[in-house]
C-alpha cells in the first residue's frame, strides 16, 4: 500500500512561511492499493488530494473514513473535485451523532448549508453513498478495517486496515483515558475505593487502545501537544509525545507517526521536538516520525 499525507495539521489551518516544512492543512491521509483508493478524513488536505487523483484521468472509485466530525476533519470535502465528476463513486463511513441523533450524511450536509458554500452537498455530481460506522469491522472491497471508539469531545475513531499482511492504523482525535476526579477538588469528598475504581476503568480504556494497535506496522496517531502545552488543555481531546511514545511502546507498535500538529508550533519547534522523540524511540527500539504534507511510505 502507498500512503501519502495531504494534511497534517490539528484544529485549523495555518499556511504562512512557518508552516512550509510541515505543511498548514488539516488531516488527511490517502492509501492507495492497486485501484483502490481509501481517503482517512477530510481536512483541508483532501483538496490537493483530489487535484492529484483528478490528475490520473481515470474514473475514482473511492472510500472515505471520517474519523469525527471536527471542522478540521471535514471543512476540505466541498472542495474535493472528484466529488463533483459523474461517473466518479465514493462511499463515505464515519461516526453519526448519538447526541443529536443526527447520521453522517446530515452532518456533512450540514457545512453546506444555504448560509455557508454555494453548492449543496446533494448536488455533487458523483455517485456518493454515506454509511454510520460504529466500533466494529467494516468490508469494503476485500478489506478488512476494524474501528475502535477514542477519546474525544465527539464520536470518533481510530481505523484499522489489513491488508497482504500489513496494517496501517488511522487514530483521530484522542486524548488519553484519564480518572478526571484524581487530584481534583470534587475527588477530595470522594472515597478512595471509588477513585481506585475510576483509575482501574481509565486503565483498562488505555488498553483497550493499546490493544488495538497492538503489532502494528504504521499507526499515525494524533500528537497535538507535550507535557508542558496540555498542563493547560486538559479534556480538550488530544494526546502528547509522552503518552504516544508509551503507547508505542507497551504495544509494540513498530512504527509511530506523530500527526494532528499544534497549530501555534512552527517548522522550526516541530523539527527541534521530531529530533527529541525519535531519539526517544530509537532507543526503545521503534521507529517514530512526524507527519509532513506530501510525505509518502510505502508499506
Ligand atoms: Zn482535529
Ligand atoms: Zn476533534
Amino acid at each position: 500500500m502507498k500512503i501519502r499525507y495531504w494534511g497534517v495539521r490539528g484544529s485549523v489551518p495555518v499556511p504562512g512561511p512557518s508552516t512550509v516544512k510541515y505543511g498548514g492543512n488539516t488531516s488527511c491521509v490517502s492509501v492507495e492499493v492497486d485501484d483502490t483508493v481509501l481517503i482517512f478524513d477530510s481536512g483541508t488536505g483532501i483538496r490537493e488530494c483530489g487535484n492529484y487523483l483528478m490528475s490520473l484521468g481515470k474514473k475514482i472509485n473511492g472510500k472515505i473514513f471520517i474519523s469525527h466530525t471536527h471542522w478540521d476533519h471535514i471543512q476540505g470535502f466541498p472542495f474535493f473535485v472528484p466529488a463533483y465528476v459523474p461517473g466518479n463513486t465514493f462511499e463515505i463511513f464515519g461516526p453519526p451523532s448519538d447526541v443529536q441523533n443526527l447520521s453522517l450524511e446530515q452532518i456533512m450536509a450540514m457545512q453546506t448549508n444555504y448560509e455557508y458554500f454555494p453548492i449543496r452537498i446533494s448536488q455533487l455530481g458523483a455517485d456518493i453513498t454515506y454509511n454510520d460506522c460504529r466500533e466494529g469491522t467494516v468490508n469494503v472491497n476485500g478489506f478488512e478495517i476494524s474501528t475502535c471508539r477514542l477519546n474525544h469531545p465527539v464520536a470518533c475513531l481510530a481505523y484499522r486496515l489489513n491488508h497482504d499482511g500489513k496494517t496501517f492504523i488511522y487514530g483521530g482525535d484522542h486524548e488519553p483515558y484519564r480518572n478526571v476526579y484524581r487530584d481534583s477538588k470534587e475527588g477530595e469528598s470522594m472515597d478512595e475505593d471509588f477513585l481506585k475504581e475510576l483509575d482501574e476503568n481509565a486503565y483498562m480504556q488505555n488498553n483497550k487502545i493499546a490493544g488495538f494497535c497492538r503489532k502494528a506496522d504504521i499507526v499515525s496517531w494524533d500528537a497535538q501537544y507535550n507535557e508542558e502545552e496540555y498542563k493547560s488543555k486538559r479534556g480538550w481531546g488530544h494526546s502528547t509525545y509522552e503518552a504516544n511514545i508509551a503507547m508505542a511502546q507497551n504495544a509494540k507498535i513498530k512504527k509511530i507517526i506523530f500527526s494532528h500538529h499544534e497549530p501555534m508550533n512552527s517548522d522550526e519547534k516541530l523539527a527541534q521536538r521530531e529530533q527529541q522523540c525519535k531519539e526517544i524511540a530509537r532507543q526503545k527500539d521503534f521507529e517514530l516520525e512526524f507527519s509532513r504534507e506530501g510525505m509518502e511510505i510505502d508499506l
